[in-house]
């Protein structure tokens, strides 16, 4: 089942759609519970409109007003599937684009001279495609995952005699034939892995099932898989249902993210402080972003803060700027500077890492915004 999702590429491409006349960016949560009927949409949009228009200036709020019936006639006709959905559109440039999402995101409505796509990088980083094995001594299931879907790859079974039925074999010379058997199924297994990460690269790789077989497997795993995994979890195959399984597999992930977004945290706080490759505070961040300098910038989940851009430049700042330090261009007030640093830093090439928990405390202690730098 092929599932909607955002790639990279795509993702790019959508946070480097820009217009001068401004463009309206709409997220819409759906609940599936609802249907997919078009009041739910229209009313969610709405509201969120009314939110937006109460903070607007009066540039934003003509941008919402040119585009908002164009908006609601699209929502009348019915919602696509999904469990929320991403709109931009700016009439004068020609932009409309709609993006359907496999999770939810909260109802927001912006106006910005670029698209609004910090929700989708979030979206992406918090739902990284990885890829899960399931493995029992005589059984396998291979998917891969992003978002709410998985998709099975393969499916392995081996014929591997039971450890009861021991006939008239001496017991040391049956048990290595079973473990003969159980190693040519595990190998196969392997086979499969590798075949997929050569196909399409992934950077995780979750192993669930037995704790023997997990153990021998990934003992077999090549080297570039091995460094792949990041967690492995017990399953149960004859009380857990497969979605219960990719489920434990999501949550080891889940925990595997919070480990790592603490560490990036420490090692950005370490190196701002002690003059090293990293940069703490909206402002020096949001500099080291102007000048392409970030590899990884790391945001705290839910900060933002207006600011200012150059109109000529596109370079950023927290503080107002009557004229631009780069190049002597105007300075004009943006709505969220820590969304225009998102999306040029990760225009730019950089990772983007949204982070939450303690990693999040950590950051947001040190004004919310962080980077490791190229140099
Ligand atoms: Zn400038």
């Amino acid at each position: 089942m092929a599932s909607p999702m955002i790639s990279h590429k795509e993702l790019e491409r959508l946070a480097n759609l820009r217009s001068d006349e401004g463009v309206l960016s709409v997220y819409l949560k759906i609940d599936p519970r609802l249907g997919y009927d078009r009041g739910q949409a229209v009313a969610k949009f709405k509201g969120g409109l009314s939110r937006f228009q109460r903070t607007a200036d009066d540039d934003q709020l003509a941008v919402a007003e040119r585009e908002k019936d164009r908006v609601l006639s699209f929502l009348e006709q019915g919602l696509p599937r999904g469990r929320s959905l991403a709109i931009f559109s700016s009439q004068p440039s020609d932009i409309w684009e709609v993006v359907p999402l496999d999770v939810m995101v909260p109802t927001s409505v912006s106006v910005d001279t670029t698209t609004s796509t910090s929700l989708l990088m979030q979206v992406l980083d918090e739902h990284p495609r990885f890829v899960v094995a399931v493995v029992q001594r005589d059984r396998a299931a291979i998917y891969t995952s992003q978002q709410r879907t998985a998709d099975k790859e393969a499916e392995i079974e081996s014929a591997v005699p039971g450890r009861h039925d021991q006939g008239g074999w001496a017991q040391a010379r049956f048990q290595r034939h079973i473990e003969f058997h159980v190693e040519r199924h595990l190998k196969k297994v392997v086979d499969e892995i590798e075949k997929l990460f050569y196909e399409r690269p992934f950077n995780r790789l979750v192993v669930g099932g037995s704790e023997e077989a997990v153990n021998e497997l990934i003992g077999m795993l090549p080297d570039p898989l091995s460094r792949r995994v990041v967690g492995t979890f017990p399953v149960d195959l004859k009380h857990q249902t497969e979605e219960e399984v990719l489920d434990q597999a999501r949550q080891v992930l889940r925990e595997e993210e919070r480990r790592s977004e603490e560490d990036l945290i420490k090692q950005i706080v370490s190196s701002a402080e002690s003059g090293g490759r990293g940069a703490a505070g909206i402002e020096s961040t949001i500099s080291a972003v102007s000048e392409g300098r970030v590899h990884v910038l790391a945001v705290a989940d839910g900060v933002t803060t207006g600011g200012f851009a150059c109109q000529r430049c596109d370079y950023l700042s927290a503080q107002e700027f009557g004229r631009c330090p780069v190049c002597g261009g105007d300075g004009e007030p943006i709505p969220d500077v820590i969304e225009r640093a998102m999306e040029k830093a990760y225009s730019t090439g950089a990772r983007v890492e949204i982070v939450f928990g303690e990693a999040r405390e950590w950051l947001l202690a040190r004004g919310g915004l962080g980077a490791v730098l190229r140099y």
